[in-house]
């Protein structure tokens, strides 16, 4: 790689104005520290030239309200915005239609007693039974009640537990995290809040409804679903058909792209921290992972998606860990 080449790839992603580089963000405005606001799990500080679009100055925006940041990282890592625009979340059309799809999934392993997925054959592939209280329920709950941001309530957020060997961890558009006992079984709780911040973003920032387009949506609801009823026999598998068919079922739960992925491995990091746990052990999990399973993973995982590799994520988190994490969080904040 030459040098030129080399300096392309570094300013990926950014815009290059002489040595300075302008970085823009996109995310949810979540924690508030003093005058700084977090948004994608970065720290974002206006001053007296910054503009500021949809509030009146930085600290009078919401939390929970959608934010895109741009200007330049100082020392410390720390965003110093040119640019702000802020705006209330919206709900669209659908949003609501994936979320029903969703519910009708959840209620009806729920049901069940046990998370499945339609094969092929007709019949059913049982993924293992679901554990809705003892000792794993309360330690994920326990968990994910730490990781919630303020601006979320409680009631929006329910953490399933399988019981099963395999690792993984999955979240619907819904509030639904699923959480494999296997995976808990080998990590601590500073590891698991890595697992669970992970796919609290999936959630938080609506990757589900982002990453499909209409068609996808229309063809999920509609000929996937009546494809897979005809092929199922088996009347609790068609149910599972009626709300997504084969290709719904994993449209809903895994195939996130890389962009998502990586913003959930930043985002949940940031939870992670304002909780009280450790994110540096970040890097450490994916090692586990790449040990367990290989560089690239032949069965398809909820938890590390199609695209990014653990080499790669390990990579990420651990410049995340050098922007933002080098001293332990203080305190975390009284819940708005
Ligand atoms: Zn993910």
């Amino acid at each position: 790689m030459n040098p030129s080449t080399a300096g392309a790839c570094l300013a990926a992603g950014l815009a290059l104005y002489g040595n300075v580089k302008t970085e823009t963000i996109s995310g949810y405005a979540e924690f508030r520290r003093g005058d700084t606001v977090i948004v994608e799990g970065q720290r974002v500080l206006a001053t007296s030239t910054t503009k500021v679009k949809g509030a009146k100055r930085i600290a009078d925006i919401p939390l929970g309200y959608e934010v895109k940041a741009s200007g330049q990282r100082n020392a410390s890592g720390v965003l110093i915005a040119q640019q702000i625009e802020a705006k209330a979340n919206s709900t669209g059309g659908t949003e609501q239609q994936v979320i029903a799809a969703s519910n009708e999934a959840e209620q009806t392993w729920v049901k069940e007693g046990m998370m499945f997925e339609p094969a092929d054959s007709g019949k059913i592939t049982k993924i293992g039974d679901l554990l809705e209280s003892g000792p794993y329920v309360t330690r994920a709950r326990r968990i994910m009640d730490r990781l919630r941001p303020s601006y979320l309530p409680a009631s929006a957020l329910r953490v399933r537990v399988v019981k099963t060997d395999q690792w993984n961890a999955s979240a619907m558009a819904n509030g639904a995290i699923w959480v494999f006992s296997g995976l808990m079984d080998a990590m601590d709780d500073d590891e698991l809040a890595i697992v669970l911040g992970h796919e609290l973003t999936h959630f938080t920032h609506e990757h589900v409804r982002r990453q499909m387009s209409k068609g996808t949506v229309a063809q999920i609801l509609g000929t996937g679903a009546s494809i897979a009823t005809s092929q199922i026999k088996n009347s609790t598998a068609q149910q599972v058909a009626a709300f997504g068919g084969q290709l719904g079922l994993s449209a809903l739960m895994t195939g996130y792209s890389r962009e998502y992925e990586d913003q959930a491995d930043r985002v949940g990091l940031r939870y992670v921290y304002e909780a009280g746990f450790d994110p540096t052990k970040g890097p450490g999990l994916w090692e586990k992972f790449k040990q367990k399973y290989g560089e690239t993973d032949k069965i398809t995982n909820f938890f590390t998606g199609d695209h990014s590799r653990p080499t790669e994520r390990i990579h990420n988190l651990q410049r995340q860990i050098q922007l933002n994490y080098t001293t332990p969080a203080p305190p975390p904040p009284k819940r708005e």
